[in-house]
């Protein structure tokens, strides 16, 4: 298996250096850029396994950057990881509504960022069994990683894909959040339960344009439910 390769995004040098050392021991492939605008250059030049980004950066933010890849087809399915020195918990939903696949709070263990990146590619790599699941015209090609409705494709990030995946495989049982953190985040210790009701929010958001919003159901007290019963 080649190496995987990730782009960190980040103007301070030594933090960025730093980063890609800890990477590159860790046995990934490392490309820099010190803003958006080279990170562009970088991504239209060769598209990235994974993308680290800070969240405060020269030209443009982080999150912008974010959000112009989870828009374009080409790179909608590239994971996202943001890097934020906030703390503030507000922040860190924001980069996740904006497209992030998960976010890491600066000052963090190297090791810390390892596991994240691991959980994240594993994440957006499985899943591929030759399978198409149908639920009232909502339609899951595992094989094509595609949800459509009649000829529309339902647009959805690589994490919240395999969320509906998991759900609609597993239609009709209610799971708690540390539930689907387990099969659906693999278990990742470093994620935050609160993390599974903001991909259920971008999740239901995709689905709202066909009404299928209300298949993601909430079971107070106990978490989620795909179903298409009514509740
Ligand atoms: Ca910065």
């Amino acid at each position: 298996m080649t190496a995987k390769q990730i782009l960190i995004v980040e103007d301070e040098r030594p933090i960025r250096e730093m980063i890609a050392f800890g990477l590159r021991r860790g046995g990934f492939e490392v490309r820099e850029a010190h803003d958006v605008k080279s990170a562009r250059a970088s991504i239209a030049d060769r598209r990235p396994d994974l993308v680290l980004v800070d969240w405060m950066l020269p030209d443009m933010s982080g999150l912008e950057l974010t959000r112009a890849l989870k828009r374009d087809k080409e790179t909608q399915d590239v994971p996202v990881i943001m890097l934020t020195a906030r703390a503030d918990e507000q922040d860190k939903v924001m980069g996740l509504d904006g497209g992030a696949d998960d976010y890491v709070t600066k000052p963090f263990a190297p090791r810390e960022l390892l596991a994240r990146i691991n959980a994240v590619l594993r994440r957006s790599s499985d899943g591929h069994a030759d399978e198409i699941i149908e639920a009232d015209g909502l339609v899951l090609d595992a094989a094509s990683h595609r949800v459509t409705v009649g000829e529309n494709t339902v647009q959805l990030g690589p994490t919240e894909y395999r969320l509906l995946s998991f759900f609609m495989t597993h239609a009709e049982r209610v799971y708690s959040r540390a539930q689907l953190l387990d099969r659906v985040w693999g278990g990742n210790v470093y994620v935050e339960e609160r993390t599974v009701d903001v991909h259920i929010r971008r999740l239901r958001k995709a689905l709202e344009a066909f009404s299928y919003d209300r298949f993601i159901q909430t079971v107070r007290g106990s978490g989620y439910r795909f179903s298409t019963r009514m509740e």
